[in-house]
C-alpha cells in the first residue's frame, strides 16, 4: 500500500542564513532525490536545523533558492508547501486525543469528515497503533507518541518528510526498534524524506545518503559506505571516525 503520491526531488541553491551577524548557513548547496533518505549529520550548532526549518518554510532564508519538483517555494508558506513534519518533542496537542492530532493537517487543508476518518485509519494502520484513535496523547508512552507524530506528518500524504532527531528523546532499545520501522515505513512509501541527527551510527543504519554538516557548510554527501571509505575532508574523516 502507498500512501504518498509520486515523490519529488529537492534542489537547494546558494541558501545563505544569517543570525544578526552571524552567518549559519554560507553558500549551501543541497540535491535530494526523489524518494531518497537522506540524513543531515553534523555536531551540535553546524546548522541542521536551520537547514530543516528553512526547507520547512518556519525560517527565512536571505537568499538562495529551493525547488521541490519545478517549483520555486522559497516564498511559499509552510502549510503550502506539501512537506510532512515530525519533531524531537513531538510537538502534539496534548489534550486532543490520537485521532484529532492526526486529523489536524487534514481539518486545516478542509478535507471532508468521512475522508478523514478513512485517512486517518490508514495511517494508525501504517504506524501500528490501530484501535488507539481514542486514546489522550498524554496516556500515551513516549514510542506511541512519536508514532502519533509520524502518522501526523504522513496523513496528507506529503510529496517530502523532515524529521529532526525524532528518536533522540527515547531510550536506546526503542530507538533502534523505532530505526527500523521508519526505515521500513519509508520504503513502503517511497517519500522523499530529509531527516536529521547527530547520532552517526543512526544515519548508517538508516540513510541513502549522507551529508555531513560543519559550521554550516556541508562537508561531503554521500553513501554510508563511501564516507567510511574515502572521507574528503579532515572533519569528515575525524567525524566519522568518532564512536558515540
Ligand atoms: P544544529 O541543528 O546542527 O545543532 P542549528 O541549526 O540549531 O544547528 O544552529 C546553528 C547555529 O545557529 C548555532 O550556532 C545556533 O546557536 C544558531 N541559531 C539557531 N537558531 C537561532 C536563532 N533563532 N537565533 C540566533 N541564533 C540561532
Amino acid at each position: 500500500m502507498s500512501i504518498a503520491p509520486s515523490a519529488l526531488p529537492i534542489s537547494m541553491r546558494r541558501i545563505e542564513k544569517r543570525f544578526g551577524s552571524v552567518a549559519v548557513l554560507r553558500d549551501l548547496n543541497l540535491d535530494v532525490e526523489a524518494g531518497e533518505f537522506l540524513t543531515l549529520l553534523g555536531p551540535s550548532g553546524s546548522g541542521k536545523t536551520t537547514l530543516l526549518m528553512i526547507l520547512a518554510g518556519f525560517v527565512r532564508a536571505n537568499a538562495g533558492s529551493i525547488r521541490v519538483g519545478d517549483d520555486e517555494i522559497i516564498t511559499t508558506p509552510p502549510h503550502k508547501r506539501n512537506i510532512g513534519m515530525v519533531f524531537q518533542n513531538y510537538a502534539l496537542f496534548p489534550h486532543m486525543n490520537v485521532f484529532h492530532n492526526i486529523a489536524f493537517p487534514l481539518k486545516q487543508r478542509g478535507v471532508a469528515a468521512a475522508e478523514t476518518a478513512e485517512r486517518v485509519e490508514k495511517a494508525l494502520d501504517l504506524v501500528k497503533l490501530q484501535g488507539l484513535g481514542e486514546r489522550r496523547v498524554d496516556q500515551l508512552s513516549g514510542g506511541q507518541r512519536q508514532r502519533v507524530a509520524l502518522a501526523r506528518a504522513i496523513v496528507f500524504e506529503p510529496r517530502i518528510v523532515l524529521m529532526d532527531e525524532p528518536l533522540s528523546a527515547l531510550d536506546k532499545g526503542l530507538r533502534e526498534h523505532m530505526q527500523i520501522e521508519l526505515r521500513s515505513l519509508h520504503r513502503r512509501l517511497g517519500m522523499t524524506t530529509v531527516y536529521v541527527t547527530h547520532d552517526q551510527r543512526e544515519a548508517i543504519t538508516m540513510s541513502d545518503r549522507i551529508a555531513v554538516m560543519n559550521g554550516g557548510r556541508i562537508e561531503q554527501l554521500d553513501k554510508p559506505e563511501t564516507l567510511y571509505a574515502t572521507p574528503q575532508t579532515r572533519f569528515v574523516a575525524g567525524f566519522i571516525g568518532e564512536s558515540n
